[in-house]
């Protein structure tokens, strides 16, 4: 037998996908005022984007981000360790730590990266990782990548992730779930979670990719708003792309788990800091985070919206209570047709396939965010109704 040619086989795989109507494809918006998108030459109504508090265009972030440009640059010149941890950056980490109660944080460039760097730091062989079955797909990728045992427990289902740790006493566990689920919108129960986690015991780690900024007081995301500190979720992972509108991510914990990663997360040590500029334009989030409550406010009088005028047009909703709404169609090809006759009447609104959700649970993924009105939300229910019809 030849040795067989890598590319070929993607090519191969490609082909594969491509024949079962799932190839993913790429396209460019080219231009952006808020939600508002142009793509292929029409202007869209944006009903996918994570910025939920309306942030990503907000003056006063260009204007933090621009004046921070000109003190330090565009690039951090270097890694965090080699002279590339600038003021912005070290402010940013006290501010995310003040904020959410923790000790300390720490900035990756990317909350992929965050996860799989506190996962594969924490993490050795012979150790077990017990995580949500609709846990996004860095949190598998660190439990991997750590060479950990990897189990993944129905989702939501707290007594089989019980039974998984139980199957491995005298193993080192690590529990990890997302806090708000990204293709559904729902919630884990995090006080469970960390009941669960002490009793076993086992360190739990929670992403709470989107619930940051939307969800608790002044927008201290899932862990704040579920009754919980730094005690009961020990590894927090928050990402800065998406309520706060900029770019980034950071882990939050005791200071002995920011110093071990700052000595052994290679996804920390061996990649170029952030943009300085960035780390100021998210500080400058932050504080429009805490103190703006209508966002929030706003925010879920839009859901409550969506929701009931949905319900009533008979769509099939999922249980989430947060900006991520979305619609079940289950046959890949039916969500697509819906997304494209939606994008016919001028709204963006992606049809999510396998991969990426299970086989059958075909959606259309409806995000709404505080710069939506209540007008724009009864245009895209009207639109659905249509879509539904046809
Ligand atoms: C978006 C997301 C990430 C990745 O964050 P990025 O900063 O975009 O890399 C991680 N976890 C969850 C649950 C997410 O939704």
């Amino acid at each position: 037998m030849p040795r067989p040619n890598l590319t070929d086989r993607l090519i191969a795989h490609h082909a594969e996908r491509t024949a079962a109507d799932l190839a993913r494809r790429l396209r460019t918006v080219t231009a952006a005022t808020g939600l508002r998108i142009r793509l292929d030459g029409r202007d869209l109504l944006s009903f996918a984007s994570n910025d939920y508090l309306g942030l990503a265009q907000d003056p006063r972030l260009i204007a933090a981000l621009q004046s921070t440009a000109n003190d330090f640059g565009v690039g951090a010149t270097a890694a965090h360790l080699l002279g590339g941890h600038r003021r912005p950056h070290q402010q940013l980490e006290a501010s995310l730590a003040e904020w959410l109660g923790y000790p300390r944080a720490l900035l990756f460039s990317t909350g992929m990266m965050a996860n799989i760097g506190v996962l594969s730091c924490l993490l050795q062989r012979g150790d077990v990782c017990v995580q949500d079955r609709l846990n996004h797909a860095s949190l598998i990728d660190g439990a991997r990548l750590a060479d950990a045992e990897l189990l993944r427990y129905p989702h939501a289902d707290l007594a089989a992730a019980r039974r998984q740790l139980q199957a491995r006493p005298q193993a080192a566990a690590l529990l990890a779930s997302d806090a708000v689920f990204s293709m559904d919108g729902d919630h884990a129960a995090l006080g469970e979670l960390a009941a669960l986690c002490q009793r076993e015991p086992a360190t739990l780690l929670v992403d709470d990719a989107h619930g940051l900024g939307v969800l608790g007081e002044q927008g201290r995301g899932s862990v704040a708003a579920q009754g919980l500190s730094a005690t009961e979720v020990p590894v927090l992972m928050v990402t800065l792309g998406k309520a706060l509108g900029t770019f980034g991510a950071a882990v939050l914990g005791s200071t002995a788990l920011i110093e071990g990663l700052i000595q052994f997360s290679r996804p920390y040590i061996y990649t170029t800091a952030l943009p300085p500029a960035l780390a100021a334009a998210t500080l400058q989030s932050i504080s429009i985070v805490r103190a703006e409550t209508w966002r929030r406010d706003h925010l879920a009088v839009l859901i409550e919206r969506f929701r009931s005028r949905a319900q009533a047009i008979g769509l099939r909703l999922m249980a989430s209570a947060t900006p991520i709404q979305p619609i079940l169609i289950g046959d890949s090809g039916r969500a697509m047709a819906w997304s494209q006759q939606l994008e016919a009447a001028g709204f963006y609104v992606p049809a999510i396939r396998p991969p990426t959700v299970p086989d059958n649970a075909a959606r259309l993924r409806v995000t709404l965010s505080a710069s939506h009105s209540l007008a724009e939300v009864d245009a895209l229910i009207e639109a659905l109704a249509r879509a539904s019809a046809a």
